[in-house]
């Protein structure tokens, strides 16, 4: 008994379970398992990315938005511009599913920055806050952590100057107000000094008077706004909406009813609300099965440029591949009928929205977390859950490579049949049903040595919440290279905006992204590929 344990003791030592650690860089992660950190720079680019809204299985909204605001601390103290420039790339470029944590990360910047960090920051808020309801963020963030002070008012004064007359107009009309800001309560605290049009736009914000000065015409948004609140009847209400573009933001609730109106609507819709009104539109009777309308969206949807150039996150295709492909709303109020060809559209959507990639032509072994801790929380908080989501990004390299193998883990592998034909709908429905179960990340590398599976590389989609293998996932790893020769690298597909990761930063067969960066596909083929 005593020599056995001795025995046992000792091959411990050198091969430790997840509940021990396995070198001194390890910290233990919030499932009580050990595996090492990112750095305050990748956790910054976690923020940005999935933000910390609805938090995890493990921790609060509350908590994990805490340990990031720490992050930020310390990152906007080290070099602030950077910090400044990161968000603006990443906000810039589309790679978010969420601006909210970019625009709480550069209030911040503006607010505790050093005196350069500020101003960088301040002058660069129409770059971030793009729209109306992006600044109305921006502000409530900024006015909590520095208070209103000059920079804060002319940066908000600056904001509305950038804007030409009828950009003004449509934010003005479009985004009228939110989270308790609203336009008038921003240009009454700034008072601007402004002419012509944007001077009768102001007056129009302020007090609710609309009349052309001299030399100051009025927008065509803004005159179509004001003429569609007293129409009364559809067909005029159309009228209206195709002689002045008017938005949906614009219409009257009681109107929305009409499919009518909803085809006036769809003529000039925005991607980003036709992609939101998929369910309305059906709900209506106008995007039935074989109609002009379910031509047109099928045709929206599938040009591709325009869905880069409107900024379309994959996250809100894949969202409305999942709400769109059940034929109901979420909350449960009126159902309609798919169209498959808008559906399939979606899906091709989905991929068409991240940054383009070239196949690699090495081998993926898909490892997708399938534990109980993945089916809680949110990303960015969407109504998707980290597993719903993985599943999905596991079809993105199974719809670019030939050669893949996709597979389900928790402690014990989980068969899930995904090929490149499979619909985003059938994977995360297969995945949302799946029973709950701990969780060891080593799983995919056991899994391919013990099944004689050639990988060059293991995509792991995770939260890196491991705690249940008796091996480390990077020993396992190492098992792997040696015993098969093959120099196998590991990616680590961050589901969550914790610090933790499975990859040991010291090992350059090893890389971190963030899952549901638009650019980490390109980003995991160029590290395959090197
Ligand atoms: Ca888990």
């Amino acid at each position: 008994m005593g020599r056995n344990y001795l025995s046992a003791a000792a091959a411990r030592a050198v091969n430790p379970p997840q509940s021990e650690p396995l070198n001194k860089r390890q910290v233990k992660n919030n499932a009580g398992g050990f595996v090492y950190a990112v750095d305050d720079w990748k956790r910054l680019d976690r923020f940005l990315i999935l933000g910390s809204e609805g938090g995890t299985y493990y921790v609060s909204e509350h908590d994990i938005t805490k340990t990031n605001i720490n992050t930020i601390m310390r990152v906007v103290a080290e070099d602030g511009i950077r910090v400044v420039n990161r968000v603006i790339e990443i906000s810039d470029s589309g790679r978010a599913p969420k601006n909210d944590p970019a625009l709480f990360v550069l209030a911040y910047a503006a607010s505790k920055g050093d005196l350069q960090t500020r101003s960088y920051a301040l002058n660069s808020l129409p770059k971030v806050a793009r729209i109306g309801t992006h600044l109305f963020h921006f502000v409530d963030y900024a006015r909590k952590f520095r208070g209103m002070g000059r920079g804060l008012r002319s940066a908000i004064t600056e904001w509305y100057a950038s804007k030409n007359a009828s950009q003004l107009a449509s934010q003005v009309t479009k985004y009228q107000s939110r989270d308790g800001w609203s336009h008038r309560d921003l240009l009454r605290l700034v008072h601007p000094h402004f002419e012509g049009a944007h001077q009768v736009i102001a007056r129009w914000v302020v007090k609710g008077e609309l009349e052309a000065e001299d030399g100051g015409s009025i927008p065509r948004a803004l005159l179509g706004h004001v003429a569609i609140q007293k129409a009364t009847d559809p067909k005029e209400a159309a009228e209206i909406i195709r002689e002045f573009g008017v938005v949906r933001e614009s219409v009257p609730t009681q109107l929305l009813n009409s499919p009518e109106v909803w085809e006036a609507l769809l003529e000039n819709m925005p991607l980003t609300a036709l992609i939101r009104n998929l369910g309305n539109m059906s709900k209506v009777g106008l995007l039935v099965p074989m109609s002009d309308a379910s031509k047109l969206v099928v045709s929206r949807l599938t040009d591709n440029e325009a869905l880069k150039k409107a900024r379309i996150h994959p996250i809100q295709l894949l969202l409305a591949a999942k709400v769109y492909g059940q034929g109901k709303g979420m909350k449960g109020s009126g159902s309609w009928t798919v169209v498959p060809k808008v559906a399939e559209a979606l899906d091709d959507g989905f991929y068409a929205s991240f940054k383009f990639v070239q196949p690699t032509g090495k081998r993926h072994y898909i490892g997708v977390d399938v534990s109980g801790s993945m089916g809680c929380g949110t990303i960015a908080g969407t109504p998707l859950t980290p597993r719903e989501g993985a599943a999905a990004l596991s079809l993105v390299t199974a719809r670019t490579e030939e050669e893949y193998y996709i597979a389900g883990f928790q402690s014990k592998l989980v068969k899930l049949p995904f090929s490149s034909k499979t619909t985003l709908k059938d994977a995360v429905n297969r995945t949302a049903n799946l029973s709950f179960g701990s969780t060891d990340c080593a799983a995919p590398m056991l899994d391919a040595l013990a099944q004689g599976i050639k990988a060059d590389v293991f995509e792991v989609i995770t939260d890196n919440e491991t705690w249940a293998g008796n091996v480390h996932p990077m020993v396992a790893l190492q098992n792997y290279r040696n015993k098969t020769g093959i120099n196998a690298k590991l990616v680590v597909v961050g589901m969550t905006a914790t610090e933790f990761t499975i990859a040991d930063p010291a090992d350059a067969g090893t890389l971190d992204v963030v899952g549901f960066d638009a650019s980490a596909p390109a980003v995991i083929a160029d590290f395959v590929r090197e």
